[in-house]
């Protein structure tokens, strides 16, 4: 790897966005590091964006388990380098659910992924990406976390992602006066096994304000939420 390129990390990028925003950071150029908790699916992710000449490698990651998050450290720490990190795997596992029927057990599981593994994934990358005065941290959110319209589906994946936007504020704060920006983005209603096969977008439409939230110039913004390239409402 050429000491100039810049290194990308994609959480869930075996498939939907997390796979399409590996594409396009590596169309950019970026060294991506293409991460799943399953190996199977993550390393024919890989292969896939390899053939058409990509410059795509694997890592395993569960975001859930603090060995895992670990271990990327590490990893990270011998590539030298991470420019961008793009907290995008999620689970929704509240389809359906009225806020009256979610369990405490329910809630926590979403809260893990949803929540807490992209904030120790900020918390172990933000020291490294300082040190080099360079980052871009991107958490994949969603409009179902907006405070300003209550969205009427998913109460557990709902919340999980108006605490992820906390997540933003608070990370976003604490880098206040460097060059290390963080933001959320939601990517629309995007044709995936989330989104299903209704959605209007497509993974290329959808993966657009991630990559763009990735890759912001110098003195981009920090600490907002956006859709579209445009700040939404909280
Ligand atoms: P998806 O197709 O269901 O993909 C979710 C990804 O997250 C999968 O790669 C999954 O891995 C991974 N994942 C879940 N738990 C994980 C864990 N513990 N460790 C590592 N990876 C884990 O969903 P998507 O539509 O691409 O969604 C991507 C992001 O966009 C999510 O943050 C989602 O909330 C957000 N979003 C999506 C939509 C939409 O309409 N699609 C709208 C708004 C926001 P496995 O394959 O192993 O399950």
């Amino acid at each position: 790897m050429a000491a100039d390129t810049r290194v990308a990390v994609v959480t869930g990028g075996n498939r939907g966005l997390g796979l399409e925003t590996c594409r396009q950071l590596a169309r950019l150029g970026y060294a991506v590091l293409l991460t799943s908790r399953d190996e199977k699916s993550g390393t024919a992710a890989v292969a896939e964006l390899k053939s058409q000449n990509l410059n795509v490698s694997y890592y395993r990651l569960d975001v859930t388990d603090p060995a895992s998050i670990g271990a990327l450290i590490e990893h990270i720490g011998k590539l030298g380098r991470i420019d961008a990190l793009v907290n995008n795997a999620a689970v929704l596992i509240d389809s359906g659910k009225s806020i009256f029927e979610i369990t405490t057990e329910l809630l926590e599981k979403t809260m893990r992924s949803n929540v807490y593994g992209p904030l120790e994934l900020c918390q172990r990358v933000v020291p490294l990406m300082r040190q080099r005065n360079y980052g871009r941290i991107v958490n994949v959110s969603s409009r179902g976390g907006q405070l300003s319209t209550i969205a009427n589906f998913a109460p557990a994946y709902c919340i999980s992602k108006t605490a992820l936007n906390a997540v933003t504020g608070h990370v976003a704060l604490a880098c206040k006066g460097t060059n290390v920006l963080v933001n959320s983005v939601c990517p629309g209603w995007v044709r995936t096994d989330m989104g299903g096969r209704d959605a209007p977008r497509t993974v290329e439409e959808g993966a657009d304000t991630i990559v763009w939230a990735a890759t912001l110039p110098d003195g981009g913004p920090s600490g907002g939420f956006f859709a579209d390239r445009a700040p939404i409402p909280w």
